[in-house]
């Protein structure tokens, strides 16, 4: 076959803990991750010129060596010179689907189903794993968008541990679509207003992450609880985007006024999310959270976690 198409999902954070400080200066994060149905769609063609090229019905989204997808076809190509020379170029059309910038990870999961289908249209025959590792070299989030599902992810966020899937979990989902958060931006001022509360040292660090294990988010998932997951939603990141951004910091509380069980934002934002008792209290919750907040620029998704990352179309 010389083309598959792609579904490459969306997550959102559950859980989302900034601990310290790393020697390679990221930070040493505890997160719970969630695959959610919103997902983008990859369609991978090998072409005869030995060069990458890239599409994208989404104006915000670029499609030179700055797209993530992009970069993960060029470290294929650099990894595997001879089958590169034996396959040719690769022609990526990503229809986006995901919003952007929104701290649901839009363009790690287009890099994670680019490794997925360059494994698979050059039969490299690598292993989830190999694949994960690989990934780790482009982005931290892009580990877990090969499997997805729900983990825990700790270090960068890319050691990941598997967690039960989550079943007839319904979310709804609202991101204002000119408002972008910068995700360094988020982690640098997370950093200079409480840098000093940080763990210091290395043990310290990795016994503080591994917390999370036994924390109660854990718990909750594992009894396919939604009232307690809804309690337990934390997100250190909202500390500083709430603040600087009183639009995600309304639509959170309109959310919350909404009677949803839980609500948060996710990654950096400025999507913010919330639990909801069924498809209909989902939908139900859609139409009370427009009604209420009357703008246009506020697009709302009614969405639900599911048990996958990135899967072949069919
Ligand atoms: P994360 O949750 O991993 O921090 P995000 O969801 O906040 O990511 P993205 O949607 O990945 O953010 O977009 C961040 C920036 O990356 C955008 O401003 C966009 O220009 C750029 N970008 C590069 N490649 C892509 C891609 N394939 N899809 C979306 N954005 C991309």
């Amino acid at each position: 076959m010389h083309s598959y198409t792609l579904i490459a999902p969306a997550k959102i954070n559950l859980y989302l803990e900034i601990i310290g400080d790393r020697a390679d200066n990221y930070h040493e994060l505890a997160m719970i991750l969630q695959s959610i149905d919103l997902a983008d769609e990859i369609e991978l063609g090998s072409i005869s010129t030995d060069t990458i090229r890239v599409h994208c019905n989404h104006p915000q989204v670029p499609t030179d060596q700055s797209n993530l997808a992009y970069r993960a076809a060029e470290l294929m190509t650099t990894q595997f010179p001879n089958t590169f020379a034996k396959y040719g170029g690769v022609e990526i059309t990503i229809t986006k689907r995901i919003p952007v910038a929104a701290g649901l990870a839009g363009g790690s999961t287009n890099a994670a189903a680019v490794l997925v289908g360059i494994n698979l249209l050059w039969k490299l025959g690598l292993t989830q794993s190999e694949l994960e590792e690989l990934g780790a070299t482009l982005g931290s989030d892009v580990p877990f968008c090969v499997a997805g599902g729900t983990a825990i992810a700790t270090g960068r966020g890319e050691q990941l541990s598997p967690l039960a899937s989550l079943n007839n979990i319904y979310i709804v989902l609202g991101k204002y679509k000119s408002l972008e958060v910068s995700t360094p931006w988020a982690y640098k001022s997370y950093r200079e207003e409480f840098g000093d509360s940080y763990v210091r040292d290395s043990d310290n660090l990795a016994v503080r992450a591994s917390a999370v294990h036994s924390g109660e988010m854990v718990k909750a998932i594992l009894h396919q609880d939604a009232k307690e997951i809804a309690k337990k939603l934390h997100n250190d990141l909202e500390k500083v985007v709430l603040p600087a951004y009183p639009q995600v910091l309304q639509l959170r509380e309109t959310f919350a006024s909404a009677g949803v069980l839980g609500t948060m934002m996710s990654g950096s934002g400025p999507s913010v999310f919330a639990l909801c008792e069924s498809q209909e209290h989902a939908e139900e919750v859609k139409l009370q959270v427009r009604s209420a907040t009357k703008n246009d620029d506020l697009e709302l998704f009614v969405t639900q976690a599911i048990a996958h990352g990135i899967q072949i179309a069919f």
